[in-house]
C-alpha cells in the first residue's frame, strides 16, 4: 500500500530516457529498440557476428583464422552503437552506477558458453589515477554483479595496472596493441587462485580486442592460467 502510494508520487523512470517505466532499473521500449543483441551465427572463438549463416560445424572468422587470439572465448552481449555506447557512457563516466542492473543480465545470457568451466571472474583493471578521477571500476563493477547472479567468485584485483596508458579512442589497431604491452601484470597475491584456473575476464567494450588480448597473455604467460574467456557487454562491429 505505501510502496504504492510512493510509485504514485514518484514513478519509476528508464535510467535513459526518463520516461516512465513498470520498475526500477528497467529500460525504456524507445532504449529497447535501439540496441542490438548478437546472437548466432556468429564466430565460434571471438563471438564476432556474421551476416549469414555459412553453414559447417566450426564457424570461424577471418582475424581468428590469421591468427589465433590470446583468449580461448570471447562474448558480448550486444553490438556497439549509438544506443549501447550511451548506456555505456553513462555507466562509465556519469556516475549512473545503477546502470549495472540493466546490463548485468545481458551478461548473464552472452556469457552462458563461458560459464560452465569458469573458477574466477577477472575485472580489466584501470589505471590508479584513472580511479581516483572516475571513482569506480565499470569492469570490477560488472563482474561484481555477475558473480552475485552466477556465483562464480570474482578476483578483484587479480590484474593490475602496472602503467597508466593514453585512451585506446583515437589510436589505430597497431597502436593499441603498442599502447597496452607490458600495463598489465598478474597481482602476486592472487598467482596462487589463477594458476592452473580457468579466467573469464569481465570489460565493458571489446573494441580491437587489444586490451583484452594483452589480458589474457598476461594471466596464461605470467599467471599459469588453464584458460581465459572474455565476456563485454558490448563489442564494435566493422560496418
Ligand atoms: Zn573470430
Amino acid at each position: 500500500m505505501i510502496r504504492q502510494g510512493i510509485d504514485l508520487i514518484l514513478p519509476a523512470r528508464c535510467p535513459v530516457t526518463g520516461d516512465i517505466v513498470d520498475d526500477d532499473g528497467m529500460l525504456s521500449a524507445a532504449v529497447w529498440s535501439g540496441l542490438a543483441f548478437i546472437s548466432d551465427p556468429h564466430c565460434d572463438t571471438c563471438g564476432y557476428p556474421f551476416d549469414f549463416d555459412a553453414g559447417g560445424d566450426d564457424q570461424i572468422c577471418a582475424a581468428c583464422h590469421h591468427e589465433t587470439p590470446a583468449f580461448d572465448l570471447a562474448r558480448s552481449a550486444v553490438r556497439y552503437n549509438d544506443t549501447s555506447r550511451d548506456i555505456i557512457l553513462r555507466f562509465k563516466h556519469a556516475d549512473q552506477m545503477h546502470l549495472v542492473n540493466a546490463l548485468t543480465p545481458w551478461l548473464v545470457r552472452a556469457g552462458q558458453p563461458l560459464f560452465a568451466r569458469a573458477d574466477y571472474l577477472v575485472p580489466v583493471p584501470l589505471h590508479y589515477t584513472r580511479l581516483v578521477r572516475r571513482r569506480y571500476n565499470q569492469a570490477a563493477e560488472l563482474a561484481k554483479a555477475l558473480s552475485c547472479k552466477n556465483e562464480i567468485p570474482v578476483l578483484l584485483d587479480g590484474l593490475l595496472r602496472t602503467r597508466a596508458t593514453a585512451t585506446q579512442g583515437v589510436l589505430s589497431s597497431s597502436a593499441r596493441h603498442k599502447n597496452v604491452a607490458k600495463a598489465f601484470a598478474v597481482n602476486p597475491r592472487c598467482q596462487s587462485q589463477i594458476r592452473d584456473k580457468h579466467i573469464v575476464l569481465i570489460d565493458d567494450v571489446f573494441t580491437t580486442g587489444a586490451t583484452i588480448s594483452e589480458c589474457a597473455r598476461v594471466l596464461k604467460k605470467d599467471g599459469g592460467a588453464a584458460g581465459v574467456s572474455v565476456l563485454t557487454v558490448a563489442r564494435v562491429i566493422k560496418s
